[in-house]
């Protein structure tokens, strides 16, 4: 694909997420994180070019590997994976800009203890396993307001800024509907949170509809 083909396809995802936000309200606006764990540094430099400012990786190697590589663009850099405890210095060095799955109690006192240690803060979001599937992280729906709070209160140096899902696992738009409404439900009722982070290239429409208002996209940004 040539530079202006890319950009017309760019178009044609930037409008679905726009049909899909206006479906909520003129005032419900979307953020995309381009999910780059599948693409090279090249790729995600050609996506900045058209205009494309947030990428996402989902693991500390390759966002390390990548940011570093990419140091001269002024990209926003966030982590969306799961971190193991023994990677959280690693994290911390590259810094990045929002850290999406926060997925249990000792994960934040460990990472809590590592900024404190360093004088640092970090924004991050609460990972909810919202269809409860055994494949996926994330605290229980019932428990995840409890550990919100908790981790806010606890973790001083840990910025909550609300809450992250992944659609459930089905074919089932009703199942993956129910998955996202239950996430959406728990960050309303959190007063502070601003970002609800949920919907990816399968179901992004259908998850900005239900309240999302931050969508990490890999294979539909990327053309894959
Ligand atoms: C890979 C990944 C995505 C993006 O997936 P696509 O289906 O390629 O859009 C989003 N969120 C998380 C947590 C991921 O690991």
């Amino acid at each position: 694909m040539t530079e202006t083909e890319y950009k017309i396809y760019i178009d044609t995802v930037v409008r679905r997420v726009e049909f899909a936000r206006l479906q909520v309200s003129d005032h419900h606006i979307v953020k995309t994180i381009a999910v780059s764990k599948y693409s090279t540094s090249q790729e995600i430099e050609k996506l900045y070019n058209i205009g494309q400012r947030a990428f996402g990786e989902n693991k500390v190697q390759d966002l390390k590997t990548k940011s570093q590589e990419l140091e001269d663009l002024p990209i926003e850099w966030h982590f969306i994976g799961n971190l193991q405890k023994n990677k959280i210095n690693n994290l911390l060095d590259i810094n990045p800009s929002l850290f999406h799955a926060l997925d249990s109690i000792e994960l934040a006192q460990e990472l809590q203890k590592k900024l404190q240690a360093r004088d640092m803060k970090l924004d991050c979001l609460v990972q909810i396993n919202s269809a409860r599937e055994d494949s996926k992280h994330g605290f229980m729906p019932e428990t995840a307001l409890k550990a919100y709070e908790q981790i806010q209160k606890e973790c001083p140096n840990i910025n909550l800024k609300g809450v992250m899902s992944i659609g459930a696992h089905t074919d089932d738009k009703a199942l993956i509907k129910k998955s996202f409404e239950t996430t959406h439900d728990i960050y309303k009722q959190l007063d502070s949170a601003t970002i609800c982070s949920m919907g990816m290239s399968g179901d992004f429409e259908l998850a900005i509809t239900c309240g999302s208002n931050m969508v990490r996209l890999g294979s539909v940004m990327f053309n894959k």
